[in-house]
């Protein structure tokens, strides 16, 4: 009898601008999410302008990469009143499909485009009658609430013919997929439309008499199932989904390369090695996160899951990335500072990175730099051995 083929999913890759589109991409995302100037649920993040937009889907479907267009904010009627022009729009420039939460919003798509609707996390489809109803109502794939776990998808999957999208990573709300409205009580913010003010990160005091307890108590660890990678296959996952449009480069083309790898050698092995993991878990380390959980994805999420400290900024961050390679040297675009002395590492498309001990550096005229600043270019000698290309990423001690 012929075995079953791998269900491996599509690694989907947040983007909050046009260049890290083209990081997420360059590094392996198979599918990119992104918003426009309005309607989704990031107002604060780098959302794209129509001419962004027309570039990022162009550099995106010329590598085969999809693009999906977020819409999930929950309008109002003078909102939803400017939306036919902008489906018109983003249809005729190609986007593979839209993430929706609102019915209105649905149903203004349906009504005015032939564009595919993914059902946004936003709409908290945790069961298998909901997701009937959602594939009846036209949608064709839906994102699960961040409370359902994998033996749930499961069994979804084995009642309901839909495609399922999934969380694997990243930060986690504590409220019901965003379903909070903290942020419009404490800053006037309005968490539905794009103006969480991560409040449920805070430090809250309680007073009582003479005692005070001063707790983070609301904040949750962030999400990594990179272990689980063979049940989210198992499971039927069509899509791996990576939250974080707000986040950085080095964070957007790490996550693309680690989970890239990760299910390129799942599909050609059929498993991953404990040893592998280790090393992409240890990737994972090497930008700012929260301690990580598994989160709901095999139990329910409980008081381990809450991340009782303050967040910190890591000290090992993106220094700058690769603007074009000579014979002999390449030109780096420095984002911070380092000296003659430190050790860098370069941050291939593909394979493992590149360690550079910095002997010497120099200006593009040939002057001797000591220490670069932010915001300049300098020559540094090519390691041995090792290819460079342009737009690698380097990282370091910063
Ligand atoms: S404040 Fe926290 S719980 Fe509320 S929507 Fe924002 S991330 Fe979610």
């Amino acid at each position: 009898m012929l075995e079953k083929p791998l269900k491996v999913p599509e690694l989907l890759v947040p983007a909050g601008s046009l260049e890290k589109l083209k990081v997420a991409v360059d590094y392996g995302a198979d599918a990119i999410y992104l918003a426009g100037l309005k309607f989704g649920l990031r107002a604060a993040a780098d959302n794209f302008t129509e001419t962004e937009l027309d570039e990022g889907i162009r550099y995106a479907h010329e590598r085969e990469v999809k693009v999906y267009l977020v819409l999930n904010g929950f309008l109002h009627d003078k909102d939803l009143s400017e939306l036919p022009d902008f489906l018109k729009y983003i249809e005729k420039i190609g986007v593979d499909a839209v993430i929706v939460s609102d019915l209105g919003v649905i149903e203004t798509v349906k009504n005015h485009s032939n564009l595919e609707i993914h059902l946004s996390t936003q709409a908290s489809c945790l069961n298998a009658q909901s997701a009937k109803f959602w594939k009846n109502f036209g949608v064709t794939r839906i994102v699960v609430g961040r409370e359902v776990s994998l033996s749930e998808v499961k069994d979804i999957k084995a009642k309901v013919d839909i495609e399922i999208e999934m969380f694997i990573h990243g930060s986690m709300c504590m409220a019901y997929s965003g379903n909070c409205t903290i942020s419009n009580y404490t800053q006037g913010r309005d968490s539905n439309r794009g103006g969480c003010a991560h409040s449920c990160r805070f430090q809250y005091s309680l007073e009582q008499n003479d005692q005070k307890l001063s707790s983070f108590f609301m904040s949750s660890k962030d999400l990594n199932g990179l272990s689980l990678i063979e049940e989210f296959s198992k499971a039927g996952v069509d899509s791996v989904k990576v939250e974080g449009r707000m986040k950085s480069h080095l964070y957007a083309g790490t996550v693309a390369k680690v989970y890239s790898e990760a299910l390129n050698e799942f599909k050609n092995t059929g498993k991953l090695e404990a040893q592998r993991i280790s090393f992409w878990q240890n990737e994972l380390k090497k930008f700012t996160h929260r301690e990580y959980a598994e989160v709901n994805l095999i139990e329910k999420a409980g008081a381990d899951t809450v991340y009782f400290e303050r967040e910190n900024e890591n000290n090992y961050g993106m220094l700058g990335r690769v603007l074009e390679v000579k014979d002999e040297y390449f030109v780096m675009q420095v984002r911070h500072a380092f000296e003659v002395g430190h050790s860098l590492e370069i941050l291939p498309f593909k394979g493992s990175p590149i360690k550079l001990d910095i002997q010497n550096m120099s200006s593009l005229t040939n002057e001797p730099i000591e220490r670069t600043k932010p915001s300049t270019l300098v020559k540094i000698p090519l390691p041995r051995e090792r290819v460079v290309e342009a737009n690698y990423l380097i990282r370091g001690f910063k």
